[in-house]
């Protein structure tokens, strides 16, 4: 209960409450799930008074949108770490491997190897999540599980960091089962990173063994 001249918790203090119930209950330890805030759309403005509070991981979706602006608000704050979460054109892979920290959508042979070169030419070992389509939609990113072993053989030939697996379950439906079987597929394949969860399912995402929940809205408000 709130007094009234008790302040109401910010939008990230009440999602880290979430994450720490959440990890409670599924008898985790909080310090394994990383809150990456998707700040995609929403300006510095926005943004500064969640590193006010501490948040340093960052998601965007848009190679151009994050270059133009997160290179003054890292200058000031170089502890930030900025996550690619959105689809990725292999002509943009230098770009992406210069100012990312993360990629959490890798997804198909082509982008493998333009990430491989573009990690080579830059000196840097960007980690990397394979996006799965794991619900086998027609329109939507991601590789298709059938042809997951033999992207990871390929990304371990090129000697690419791959940290896990990444998801959007399809919408509208209840997600858990997607959760479950990106956990499977990654535990198949010797994975330990599992990307999945947003602002409305990431509470099911940790039970099921997220590592990273992507979450936007429930920290900026609506898009
Ligand atoms: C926008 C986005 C999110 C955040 O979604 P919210 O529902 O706003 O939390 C997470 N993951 C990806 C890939 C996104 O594009």
């Amino acid at each position: 209960m709130h007094t009234p001249d008790s302040p109401s918790p910010s939008p990230l203090a009440h999602v880290r409450a979430r994450i720490a119930h959440a990890a409670a209950v599924a008898q985790r330890n909080v310090a394994d799930i990383t809150l990456v805030a998707v700040s995609k759309t929403k300006p510095a403005e926005a943004i500064l008074p969640l590193i006010a509070e501490g948040q340093l991981v960052f998601g965007e979706n848009r190679v151009q949108e994050a270059e133009a602006k997160w290179s003054a608000l890292r200058e000031a704050h170089p502890g930030v770490k900025l996550h690619l979460v959105g689809q990725l054109q292999s002509n943009k892979a230098e770009e992406a491997v210069r100012l990312f920290d993360c990629i959490h959508s890798l997804d198909r042979p082509s982008l493998l190897t333009a990430l491989a070169r573009a990690m080579d030419k830059a000196g840097r070992r960007v980690p990397l999540f394979v996006q799965v389509n794991i619900g086998a939609e027609e329109q939507k990113g991601g590789c298709a599980i059938a042809d997951l072993p033999a992207l990871l053989a390929e990304a371990r030939v090129a000697d690419l960091p791959v940290e896990g697996l990444m998801c959007v379950p399809p919408a509208g439906i209840e997600a858990a089962p997607f959760f479950a079987l990106l956990g499977k597929l990654a535990a198949d394949n010797g994975l330990a990173g599992l990307s999945m969860g947003m602002s409305d399912d990431f509470e099911t995402a940790i039970m099921l063994g997220a590592t990273h929940i992507r979450v936007g809205s429930a920290l900026f408000g609506e898009r």
